[in-house]
């Protein structure tokens, strides 16, 4: 790979599009101090990638866009671009695929922009790519990212400056080690990781262990008991058959309490208005309490007219005894024989008869009767007057029937008294009873009615009660077979009830739980997906472990190799680069003798581990001085250019840039310079900044950087005719 140009655009002070066409071995940039030149050196350190602000003299990438000047205005972006030959078609079998796409191209253009506002993108050809790409391209093209490329200004010396590990990074970077590197560090991290993973699938295949050797051995024993399960199954299905027809059957026989209980509550409303009317009724016939009174009165008026009977029956014997007595009056009296006992027998035939129609009750007749004997005697009157008792008895039977008298008017009023009553009773019962006895009947039958419906609600939540058990019965037995053998239980749907026998079935699963209960496995089936799972995780992880183990080899083995080469490259390179080195420090000092050499150092950065390093052995014609921080600022800067030289003479670089390397050499020096840049330019493109006339004898087209009154830079070219 060659360098073909630069172009940069807005970049610091180069506002304009500025290319610098590299065809010459030696391109020297030359121009006032502050005309641009070390922007250039820091375009070309730009665009290969440079992290670090302070090698490029910024405070943020913003500060690499041209900022503008008094007479042209301030930029929004800056782009640096490289264009490298690559028709010798360089190939590596180390390249990232997405950067040996671009290896097949006769010319390669590597590009980096950046905004004001920060961010930067990369592009090969065009199409955008990754950091880590650039440094995979440039790691192949021989450009490393340390110093040796681009040697800043006043870093000339910084090769021995720089630490041993830093020194051995650079010299690794210049035999183009870095790309084995970037793979080394990649499979390492790769093999990191596939040992992460293998450590985390260890431990969880550690960790199931227990549980499968459980697992395998519950199996075991579920074996035993396997065709104790199978038939288990069978007459569980039998079962759940069985009991969901029964089911589905009370489910049908189930009636509509809802209608019922509607009716219910009809037929009660029709009941209350029953009684409704039944109360108006009976508080229209006014009440029972009058009722009893007129019955009661009745009584009393029965029981007083009894008395005033006796009474009258009393006085009748009275009255009789009287008249007997009249009669004896009578006997003794001087009458007629005949006559007399003709008056004898009438009043006996009366009394008689009165006797008999009291005893009739006929009062009004034996008061006639009596009348009439009372005239009879009145007619006996005249035949016997002179009997002295006769006024005196005629006084008391006149006295008795007046007596008898009053008290018949006395039974006439009470007879009239209870007829009234009567009639006052017979008129509160007429009418209302034909009513209320209606409402009984009415009330009876409706009662009835409702008793029938009552009963078939208690029948219907009986029935209710029955299904709610036997549906609980169901679902309890559907667990209870699911904990025994499985969902399978329930796939009872075509199982074959031919003469099937509850009791005995029931009996037969009860048997089954009991021995399977007594090996102590219950759940079959889930042992079974238990182990199946764990056993099938154990594979999969066993799997994977011989698959990590495998990667884990081939990456060691890749490791192993890649740090073999880069062992073996090192330490070629480092003979090859000490060879280079010890002949251009004798052509730089004659007589002089320089060494690169191994050394373990502690490491800076943790102060504990030891790294390998390079250190630098020099000893100078005449002078015993062998540590290179003892030599003078001159000698330095030519051992180091010798050692940079010697360097890139390995593996030689497309190109390098030198800014004012040559700063601290005399006129002599200088000549020697001259002469190493001649001998490194035989490999690589040189582009040269310097002041140095001497310098720029050894260049073939001089640049020269001038800086305008507008505060840009500018290039004018002046063709070098040796
Ligand atoms: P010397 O010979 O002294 O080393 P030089 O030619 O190397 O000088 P540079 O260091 O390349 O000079 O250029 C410095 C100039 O670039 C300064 O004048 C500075 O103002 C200008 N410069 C740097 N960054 C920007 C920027 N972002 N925009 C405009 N000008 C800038
Ligand atoms: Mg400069």
């Amino acid at each position: 790979m060659i360098l073909k140009s630069i172009t940069l655009s807005g970049f610091k002070s180069f506002a304009k599009k500025t290319t610098i066409d590299v065809h010459s071995s030696v391109t020297g940039i030359v121009g006032p101090n502050g005309s641009g030149k070390s922007n250039i050196a820091e375009a070309i350190r730009f665009v290969l990638g440079e992290q670090s602000m302070k090698s490029i003299r910024s405070k943020s990438l913003g500060d690499l866009v041209f900022k503008g000047s008094s007479t042209i205005h301030a930029l929004g972006r800056a782009s640096v671009s490289l264009t490298i030959d690559n028709s010798k078609k360089v190939y590596n079998d180390n390249v990232a695929p997405e950067v040996s796409k671009f290896l097949a191209y006769d010319e390669i253009v590597l590009s980096r922009e950046v905004f004001v506002d920060g961010g930067s993108t990369y592009k090969i050809n065009d199409a955008e790519v990754r950091l880590k790409d650039v440094q995979s391209l440039l790691s192949l093209a021989g450009i490393g990212a340390s110093v040796h490329t681009i040697i800043s200004q006043g870093e000339a010396d910084k090769i021995l400056l720089a630490s041993p590990k830093e020194r051995k990074e650079m010299i690794e970077d210049a035999l183009g080690l870095r790309i084995h590197q970037i793979r080394l560090r990649e499979s390492e991290r790769k093999l990191l990781k596939v040992k992460e993973h293998m450590n985390t699938t260890e431990l969880l295949r550690r960790e199931i262990a227990p549980e499968l050797r459980h697992l395998s051995s519950l199996m075991q024993k579920l074996g035993k008991v396997e065709d104790e399960r199978v038939t288990l199954l069978e007459n569980y299905k039998k079962y759940f058959k069985y009991e969901n027809e029964a089911i589905k059957d009370l489910k049908a026989k189930l009636g509509n309490t809802t209608e019922l209980n509607a009716k219910v509550v009809e037929i009660k409303q029709q009941l209350e208005n029953l009684n409704k009317k039944e109360t108006e009724i009976n508080s229209a016939v006014s009440n029972v309490h009058e009722k009893a009174k007129l019955n009661q009165e009745k009584s009393e008026k029965q029981e007083e007219r009894f008395v005033i009977e006796r009474e009258i029956s009393n006085m009748l014997y009275e009255k009789k005894n009287i008249l007997s007595k009249i009669n004896d009056e009578i006997k003794t009296l001087s009458i007629d024989k005949n006559i007399f006992v003709n008056f004898k027998e009438n009043i006996n035939n009366n009394l008689d008869s009165v006797k008999k129609l009291l005893n009739q009750g006929d009062i009004v007749t034996a008061h006639n009767v009596i009348d009439s004997t009372k005239n009879i005697l009145i007619t006996s009157n005249s035949w016997h007057s002179e009997s002295i008792n006769k006024e005196e008895l005629n006084t008391q039977i006149s006295n008795l029937e007046n007596k008898e008298q009053e008290l018949n008017s006395k039974i006439t009023n009470i007879k009239t008294n209870i007829s009234e009553i009567d009639e006052k009773i017979e008129k509160l019962n007429s009418g209302k009873i034909v009513d209320l006895q209606n409402i009984y009947r009415e009330k009876s039958e409706t009662e009835r009615v409702l008793r029938d419906i009552e009963n078939k609600i208690s029948s219907e939540s009986y029935h209710r009660a029955n299904l709610e058990n036997k549906e609980n019965d169901f679902i309890f037995a559907t667990t209870e077979a699911q904990k025994f053998v499985g969902h399978d239980a329930m796939n009872y749907g075509f199982v074959d009830m031919t003469s099937y026998d509850h009791v005995q079935n029931m009996r037969a699963i009860e048997r089954s739980k009991i021995r399977i209960e007594e090996v102590g496995i219950i759940n079959g089936g889930e042992i079974k997906n238990n182990f199946e799972e764990m056993s099938d995780r154990d594979k999969f992880l066993a799997t994977e472990i011989e698959d990590l183990t495998k990667s884990q080899e081939a990456l060691n083995t890749l490791v192993e190799s890649l740090v073999t080469t880069i062992d073996n490259d090192f330490k070629k390179g480092v003979e090859k680069i000490n060879f280079t080195f010890s002949n251009f420090f004798h052509d730089v000092f004659p007589g002089g003798r320089a060494k690169l050499f191994n050394v373990e150092t502690v490491d800076e950065e943790n102060g504990v581990e030891t790294v390998s390093g390079i250190d630098i052995e020099v000893s100078l014609p005449d002078k015993k001085v062998k540590d290179i921080n003892m030599l003078s600022g001159g000698e330095k800067t030519l051992c180091s250019i010798a050692l940079l030289f010697a360097l890139t003479s390995i593996t030689p670089p497309p190109f390098m840039v030198l800014d004012e390397t040559d700063a601290a050499l005399d006129e002599m020096n200088a000549k020697k310079y001259g002469k190493l840049l001649q001998k490194l330019s035989e490999k690589s493109r040189l582009l040269v900044i310097t002041h140095n006339r001497e310098t720029m004898n050894e260049c073939d087209i001089l640049y020269g950087v001038t800086m305008g009154f507008d505060g840009s830079s500018k290039m004018l070219s002046i063709k070098f005719d040796k």
